[in-house]
């Protein structure tokens, strides 16, 4: 049993709808406590439970609900930062706390490509973390979670590329509104509709991937270098994001092989038995109207990716669908998942 004091957390962009995510699933976390929640100049000042639009059907936690929101200013009491800012907002604020020396876990875009940041799924890549050395930011470190859809997709796709290699792949996503934050939960938008754009989703589709499984050689990570086409929709589901996905593989394999290895794929988070990690990463069902979003998002405490569907393809080799949680394998418990790498890693400072 870990005895040591619970390292302090604060969120930015704690009334968001990945705030919101982050402060309802590091209650009686083990190891972290949220000291701090900051957000807008519109919302500091305020107590927690007056400024935030609530939309989880949990309650706002005890702790947090009268406590006073901050802006976000690097003079918070805490070790580690949450971001779940709108990336209109994150980069700058995000560099200022790394500068500071505050160990951020991002969710936002604006550093997800930068060489020296790691994009991270623990599952995937844990090895791209000590990409962290070469960073300049004054003892502190800014470490990002991928694209809410990347993150399904990469995670079914690491196992095929390992045991067979991938020439390349195509994916049509079906996103959930809880991914366009708490404005679009707000409008009336989404009803009855499906909305054929999501602002920069397909070009993150199309390259954080590739960054994620790609290699890194002590210093520097070579991408990864099959193509991915994306199309991405946003539909009137409120959680989970469901991937149609085709992939033309390297070598020829059955069906029953790829099942094997999506099975099979137990990572280092497993390994150590991390608070956050799935018990198993991939869960894969045979039934041929799943995975779906009302019945598999929250399978493994929402943190692990349903795969279902596998299927020939007369254009690729196989396709298949895949479901994860947007706000929690795609934002808030992916984020979270990486802290506690990181922690068991001793690279909080
Ligand atoms: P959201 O619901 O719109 O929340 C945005 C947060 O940013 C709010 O807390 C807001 O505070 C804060 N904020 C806005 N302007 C600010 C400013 N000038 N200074 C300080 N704080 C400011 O968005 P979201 O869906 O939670 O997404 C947050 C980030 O995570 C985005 O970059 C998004 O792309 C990424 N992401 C989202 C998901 C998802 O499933 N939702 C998944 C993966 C990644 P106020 O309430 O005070 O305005």
């Amino acid at each position: 049993m870990n005895t040591e004091p619970k390292i302090k957390v604060g969120i930015l962009g704690a009334t968001g709808s990945v705030g919101q995510k982050f402060i309802s699933l590091l209650e009686n976390h083990p190891w972290f406590e949220i000291t701090e929640i900051a957000a807008s100049k519109k919302s500091a000042g305020k107590k927690y439970n007056e400024a935030v639009n609530w939309v989880l059907s949990n309650p706002i936690p005890k702790s947090i609900c009268e406590k006073i929101i901050k802006e976000c200013k690097p003079n918070l009491e805490c070790k580690i930062v949450f971001s779940g800012l709108d990336s209109s907002v994150a980069g700058e604020i995000e560099k200022d706390f790394a500068q500071n020396g505050y160990t951020v876990i991002s969710n936002s875009k604006n550093h997800r490509m930068d060489e020296d940041v790691p994009l991270l799924i623990p599952e995937v890549n844990p090895d791209h973390l000590d990409i962290i050395k070469n960073q300049k930011y004054n003892g502190g470190a800014i470490i990002t979670n991928p694209n809410c859809s990347a993150i399904g997709l990469t995670i079914a796709l690491k196992p095929l590329m390992d045991n067979f290699g991938i020439e390349s792949v195509n994916v049509v996503t079906m996103q959930a509104i809880s991914g366009g934050g708490i404005d679009l939960m707000k409008s009336d938008s989404f009803k009855d509709n499906v909305i054929p754009f999501i602002s920069g989703e397909e070009g993150k589709m199309e390259t954080e991937p590739l960054k994620i499984l790609g290699n890194f050689n002590s210093d520097k990570i070579k991408n990864a270098d099959f193509p991915i086409s994306a199309q991405c929709n946003r539909v009137n589901v409120f959680d989970g994001h469901t991937e149609c996905v085709q992939v033309k593989l390297k070598k020829k394999v059955s069906s029953e092989k790829i099942i094997e290895a999506w099975q099979n794929f137990n990572a280092l988070p497993q390994r150590l038995a991390l608070p956050s990690a799935p018990e198993n990463p991939i869960h894969y069902f045979d039934s041929e109207n799943l995975p779906q979003p009302k019945l598999q998002k929250d399978i493994d405490k929402g943190m692990a990716v349903s795969i279902g569907r596998l299927r020939k393809d007369k254009l690729f080799d196989f396709k298949f669908v895949v479901l994860s949680h947007n706000t929690i394998r795609g934002a808030a418990g992916g984020a979270i998942l990486c802290a506690e790498l990181l922690y068991t890693k001793s690279l909080i400072k």
